[in-house]
């Protein structure tokens, strides 16, 4: 990603009103953090940690989504994170429901999705982190290639939640 301001950021978010985007919670590691090594940003709120933020450059511009952790504790084996399909033990990955409206809470209208709990993606996607004790696929794609799938799978997410708020 290229460095963008604290404004631009507060601007990107598709899913909340203006006045909750001012409010959102940016801490200054993830303002002031290494934004080139990023596929896209993706933060907790650190006073609210189970919700959540992901911001993503597309064709349209900067695009953020406000998420939230669903209670949900998930069980049983191995699940795959949708963004970077990085396999984790099932605390690694958490399902997250993404409100497809700006006004306040429409559970009738939310994209759930599985992603890496701790939202780093891209460090999985470019092999700094490795999830324990679980095997990944055998692949051949370079680290480029699935950067590439890692950035195209988050706009699909942003995409699905535009187009339903026909955008
Ligand atoms: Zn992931």
């Amino acid at each position: 990603m290229q460095k963008h301001s604290e404004s631009a950021i507060r601007k990107s978010f598709i899913n909340c009103s203006k006045g909750a985007a001012q409010r959102i919670n940016i801490p200054q590691d993830v303002l002031h953090g290494d934004w080139e090594s990023q596929i896209f940003l993706g933060w907790y709120d650190p006073k609210s940690p189970r919700v959540g933020y992901v911001v993503v450059e597309t064709e349209d511009g900067l695009r953020g989504l406000v998420l939230e952790k669903s209670a949900q504790k998930a069980s049983g084996g191995a699940r795959m994170c949708q963004i970077c399909l990085t396999l984790h033990p099932a605390s690694g990955v958490c399902l997250v429901s993404i409100q497809r409206s700006k006004t306040a809470k429409d559970h009738y209208s939310s994209v759930g999705t599985y992603v890496c709990s701790n939202l780093a993606c891209s460090d999985y996607t470019l092999g700094r982190k490795k999830p324990d004790g679980v095997r990944q696929m055998e692949e051949t794609m370079s680290a480029e290639e699935r950067a590439e799938r890692t950035l195209a799978n988050m706009r699909g997410l942003v995409e699905r939640v535009a187009e339903a708020m026909g955008k």
